[in-house]
């Protein structure tokens, strides 16, 4: 795979890329070692301890292992006395709970695991900043290089300040990135507002009475009351929420009766006594979630009392909406731009409708999550086939590096 680096010219990079660039092949080889030893959720031990490893041969002053359960905090104090500042720049770790299909020699070892949304790239790069910053320690104050476990599905962030992470390792402000396929290699992305939706998660258990499939007058049949449930769900985004605000409702579990025999006839046709039904909605702004939340209750509630059954509503808000602040955006951008070029840095684009568990950290401290192109021809995010693009290695290192020296000196 080639290198991927920006054209010369248009570009004022101090020489942090081009150093970075200088141990591309140590970062590809630790991000394929990542990619072939997948870990779940706060099960990344030998992750974290390769981490650990690495952070204490670049000669850190502080590495903290344990935080938030299988997380790891690295301390990097500048060479500049006399500044109190202090930065977060934070990769996530985990794996996905997915058979990798994908035939390189770097495939994961494990069966039903794999490093399909390329946060084995995520740590790869935040080491890659690691190194450089701890060689060159060109700024003044604190780095805190955060190793975040758990972030799909589990809220890891969450659990990492549960745990005491920014009362530990104080941070003024907080730098996440994402690799993102459907960018062109090399390109960043950042917004000075919303990056990624928040996620409610809810499950509405539909009470009725079985009995007799042929004598459905004798039951109150939550097969049917869940049906028009969720159709009438369905009206929540559509008739019930501004317009110009956006959210998506998607039921995509409905659960009833017994296991189904194709084209076999059932011997005991009954209505059973109650439906299970499990939904997300997600959403941006704040209003929208309150609607979205009344919505559901009411809809779930009313349209099963109107059918004869009861419905059982939990709603659980789960991921916050990651929004970033206005001014580290444009550091970002500046830094971005300085890097790669202005042609390289898009701002104002789509936000995701997925969400991402960095959201706790910005609902702490200011901060700004972006998009790094690994390029359009790539398979998604969570594809069977998925594997990080490591000719970008050197750009997230050198963006994330150059991201903290800027937050330092600003
Ligand atoms: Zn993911
Ligand atoms: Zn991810």
């Amino acid at each position: 795979m080639s290198l991927v680096l920006p054209t010369p010219g248009g570009n004022t990079d101090d020489g942090t890329l081009r150093a970075i660039s200088d141990f591309h092949p140590f970062l590809s080889a630790f991000r394929r070692d990542l990619h072939a030893h997948p870990e779940l959720g706060f099960e990344e031990r030998r992750t974290a301890a390769r981490v650990a490893e690495a952070l204490q041969g670049f000669g850190f002053d502080e590495v903290h292992t344990g935080v938030g359960r299988t997380g790891v905090v690295g301390v990097l104090r500048g060479r500049w006395v006399g500044s109190s500042k202090s930065v977060g720049l934070r990769a996530d770790m985990d794996a996905l709970p997915v058979q990798e299909e994908g035939t390189c020699a770097h495939r994961s070892v494990h069966a039903g695991r794999m490093h399909g949304c390329g946060h084995d790239g995520h740590v790869t790069m935040l080491l890659g900043a690691a190194r450089r910053l701890a060689h060159t320690r060109d700024f003044g104050g604190t780095v805190h290089f955060i190793f975040q476990p758990g972030e799909e599905g589990h809220a890891g962030a969450r659990v990492m300040i549960e745990d005491g992470l920014f009362e530990r390792f104080p941070c003024d402000a907080v730098y996440a990135l994402h690799n993102w396929p459907s960018l062109p290699a090399g390109t960043v992305a950042v917004n000075p507002g919303a990056m990624m939706a928040a996620r409610d998660d809810f499950w509405l258990r539909i009470e009725g009475v079985g009995g007799h499939g042929a004598m459905p007058h004798r039951t109150a049949d939550p097969v049917v009351a869940a049906c028009a449930v969720v159709a009438a769900l369905q009206t929540v985004v559509s008739r019930n929420l501004d317009p110009a605000l956006s959210a998506v409702l998607t039921v995509h579990s409905l659960q009833a009766g017994g296991a189904i025999a194709q084209g076999v006839p059932t011997q005991s046709v009954t209505v059973p006594p109650q439906a299970d039904i499990a939904g997300i909605a997600k959403w941006f702004d704040a209003s929208a979630g309150e609607v979205l939340r009344r919505r559901v209750a009411e809809i779930a509630k009313d349209c099963a009392s109107a059918l004869g059954t009861r419905a059982d509503v939990r709603y659980l808000p789960f991921l916050p909406p990651t929004v970033n602040a206005p001014p580290c955006a444009e550091l970002v951008r500046r830094a971005a731009t300085g890097l790669l070029g202005a042609a390289r840095v898009f701002t104002g684009v789509l936000p995701s409708m997925a969400s991402e568990d960095f959201s706790f950290m910005l609902n702490e401290r200011p901060g700004a999550y972006f998009w790094l192109g690994v390029g359009e021809d790539v398979p998604g995010l969570h594809h069977p086939h998925y594997d990080f693009n490591d000719a970008v290695l050197p750009i997230g290192a050198a963006l994330l590096a150059t991201i903290a020296r800027e937050a330092l000196a600003a």
